[in-house]
């Protein structure tokens, strides 16, 4: 599975980072969320899934 983060929605509320915090970061300058890789292993799939439907901005998107 690959995962992006849309730029222009994203707003920086961390929701993610909470869904999956071994994945999504927050950049310093601003807050937004940056992903560990486009790459999602297996044990993070579940994870990720969730930040992608908790996101209010729906900024995440995912691919198989
Ligand atoms: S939950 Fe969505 S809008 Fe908020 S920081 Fe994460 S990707 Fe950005």
């Amino acid at each position: 599975m690959k995962v992006q983060v849309n730029e222009e929605r994203c707003q920086g509320h961390g929701l993610c980072r909470l869904s999956a915090p071994n994945f999504f970061f927050a950049r310093v300058e601003d807050g937004h969320a940056e992903v560990r890789s486009e790459d999602v292993p297996d044990e993070e799939r579940e994870a990720v899934l969730l930040a992608a439907e908790s996101c209010p901005e729906l900024a995440i998107d995912v691919s198989d």
